[in-house]
């Protein structure tokens, strides 16, 4: 397909209830072709794949889809920074669940939050997380799903709120190929990433090229904020009703650099899914 500034791949995150396959179903509704999903309940344990059947239906419904992109977001409880032995072993396993449950649904990337120190330090837990992503990346060497580190707003101890941390676990991985970048707007301004000027946009874009490399960003996630800049916290807004604004989202939609990069809202909604179709009008009403 050629990509162009009006039908760049956009779309929103939707649910799994009552099947894999609803979010497919939801998405198509109001029209994404982009999509995220959890491949399972985000707030449990859950080390199993998907039952034949349902994974098979998933598969036939994408085939047919007007959808053209598709990610999965990991489970919340994952933690593979955690200095905790037994917490960093359940947060590998639940991981590999997570890609092996990509495969089978032939979604090729999973974004996930690298993690949060807790009583250690940033530095050992940057580098638990980039010798645990050895062992998950290696346990399913079979797998083509690629894992992305999502920027985080430095909420509590959660690391991976500066380039520099996202490409130091790049870089003390071994297994780079299948390892790459989700850019998350909220998250980035609430670390203190001042996007909302052009200086500034074109600055930080800068500066994540430089030390992280544009080719690893894979997918972007489009929230508006809550909260000021750099308050290091992490509360998703609908897009220009937040401490942002509609100037940097439309940077974003405007950026040549960014035009194959699928766009994902995290924002809040209701089931009827209007809060999705009304940021994705304005998302869509700042091309120029
Ligand atoms: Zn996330
Ligand atoms: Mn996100
Ligand atoms: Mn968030």
């Amino acid at each position: 397909m050629n990509v162009t500034k009006k039908n760049q791949l956009l779309g929103a995150h939707m649910s799994i209830a009552g099947g894999v396959k609803n979010a497919i179903l939801a998405g198509e509704s109001i029209g994404c072709t982009a999509l995220q999903l959890f491949t399972a309940n985000n707030r449990q344990w859950n080390f199993n794949l998907i039952c034949d059947e349902d994974a098979r239906e998933f598969r036939e419904c994408k085939a047919h889809s007007s959808i053209k992109f598709f990610m999965s977001h990991a489970c919340y409880l994952i933690n593979i920074g955690s200095p905790d032995k037994q917490i960093a072993a359940k947060s590998i396993k639940a991981l590999i669940a997570e890609l092996r449950r990509c495969e089978q649904l032939e979604i090729p990337y999973a974004t996930f939050h690298p993690g949060a120190c807790t009583t250690s330090t940033e530095t050992s837990c940057i580098e638990r997380i980039a010798g645990n992503l050895d062992e998950v990346l290696e346990a399913t060497s079979e797998t083509q799903c690629m894992l992305l580190l999502e920027n985080t707003a430095g909420q509590g101890s959660n690391v991976g709120y500066t380039f520099e941390q996202l490409a130091t676990i790049r870089s003390l991985a071994h297994h780079k190929r299948r390892l790459g970048v989700c850019f998350d707007t909220c998250h980035a301004f609430a670390a203190g990433y001042d996007f909302t000027t052009k200086e500034g946009y074109k600055a930080m874009w800068h500066s994540f090229d430089t030390i992280i490399g544009l080719e690893h960003l894979k997918a972007l996630h489009m929230n508006d904020s809550k909260k000021g800049l750099d308050s290091r916290v992490d509360r998703h807004e609908h897009i220009g009703q937040g401490a942002i604004g509609n100037d940097a989202f439309s940077f974003i939609m405007n950026d040549p650099a960014l035009l194959n990069i699928p766009k994902i809202l995290e924002t809040p909604k209701d089931a009827d899914l209007q809060e999705d179709v009304m940021n994705m009008k304005t998302l869509r009403s700042l091309v120029h």
